[in-house]
């Protein structure tokens, strides 16, 4: 009988491409969100509509599964996670508490908590070149305020149930996931997708706004990688935090650059010092990450923006918001979209 998993945020981006994934590797898998997925139907073989602040409904979801992969937070971008602070935290530490607790009530094999990079200190991240952050950064703690401290917090409750309960836990400290079926407007879309937005309403030589000076910098990971990471956490058996992305830094202007390329654009950048750009520097140091899987992310950013700009392009043409010219056109069947995974895949590893 295939392993029943349950998929927590399965409405969600990276949800939504995990059931993808773990359905196409012939897995039961139920998901389970407040929110159906937007711009597809979910392949889940049961999908549940529920709140997983409430207990009653972490309970109900986690009922005979075996392995469970939190993916369900309130967050967003930037301008979202520093706006709602009180908000986002109390959500958050409902989530995970009932979560945890259903989990260990329901006796689930493995589960596994998706943290981010913003557990990471921001004295660590004051300069625009910073040193890759390694797992055992995170303490002294000097995380981003309101989602960093949640994530944070949750990550040792995870640790705890393991101690007191034995629940065997996976921690994940995610960097900058994107890509494709991603939310790309409305406040709680991340930069590729904001920065794909902008370049694919604008005008060839038009001006585009960037928020803060461009010159901060990060690290991005397309999420065919990233729930290929999961996956391998999952099997792996390792319990501590652990990060995963790319170490492939770049300023937000060159991001600019490059999906201004990938558009065929000449555009001209109008910094705002207004608005939050978050810490100035942060990469993700891979050491472990190669070490307790032998596997790191292999899809370089230009490739992956070459993945994404196309499908944000043609979602704005459907309502007419989508300016000239027309990106080669992506075909988004399973197929199709393994098939240019594979074959990015190829090229990174051939560079
Ligand atoms: P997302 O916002 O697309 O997905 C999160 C999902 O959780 C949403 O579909 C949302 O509806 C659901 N959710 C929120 N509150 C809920 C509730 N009360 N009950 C049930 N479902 C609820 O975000 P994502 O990018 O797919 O992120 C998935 C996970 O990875 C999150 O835990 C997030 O904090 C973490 N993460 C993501 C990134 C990134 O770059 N995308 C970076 C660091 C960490």
């Amino acid at each position: 009988m295939a392993k029943r998993i349950l998929v927590t945020g399965a409405g969600g981006f990276i949800g939504h491409h995990l059931v993808r994934y773990l359905k196409a590797r012939g897995y039961w898998v139920r998901g389970v969100d407040i929110k159906l997925p937007e711009y597809e139907t979910s392949p889940a073989d049961e999908f549940l509509q529920e709140d997983l602040r409430h207990f009653e409904c972490c309970a109900h979801a986690t009922q005979g599964v075996d392995d469970v992969y939190q993916l369900a937070a309130d967050m967003g971008g930037i301008g979202y996670i520093t706006g709602n602070h009180a908000t986002l935290s109390r959500n958050n530490i409902l989530i995970n508490s009932h979560m945890l607790e259903a989990a260990r009530v329901a006796g689930v094999k493995r589960y596994l908590y998706t943290s981010s990079a913003c557990v990471y200190p921001s004295f660590l991240q004051k300069g625009a070149e910073v040193t890759p952050l390694k797992e055992t950064d995170a303490i002294p703690a000097d995380p981003e305020k309101g989602y960093g401290w949640e994530k944070l917090f949750a990550e040792q409750l995870c640790t705890y149930f393991h101690e007191d309960h034995g629940l065997d836990v996976r921690i994940v400290r995610f960097h900058n996931i994107y890509g494709p079926l991603g939310t790309y407007e409305g406040g709680k879309e991340k930069a590729p997708a904001a920065i794909s937005r902008k370049v694919a309403e604008a005008a060839q030589g038009s001006t585009i706004d960037i928020w803060g000076d461009g010159e901060q910098t990060r690290s991005f990971c397309h999420v065919d990688d990233c729930v290929e990471g999961l996956y391998r956490l999952m099997e792996s058996g390792y319990r501590d935090p652990i990060n995963l992305g790319t170490d492939e830094l770049v300023t937000i202007n060159q991001l600019v650059d490059m999906v201004s390329e990938v558009a065929g654009k000449k555009l001209v950048k109008r910094h705002d010092p207004t608005k939050p750009q978050g810490v100035r520097g942060r990469n993700s140091n891979n050491d472990l990450l190669r070490k307790v899987l032998g596997w790191e992310p292999k899809i370089l950013l230009k490739q992956g923006l070459a993945m994404t700009y196309p499908w944000i392009w043609a979602e704005l043409e459907k309502h007419g918001r989508a300016k000239s010219p027309t990106p080669k056109k992506l075909d988004l069947s399973w197929n199709a979209y393994k098939a240019s995974h594979s074959a990015s895949r190829s090229a990174a590893t051939a560079e």
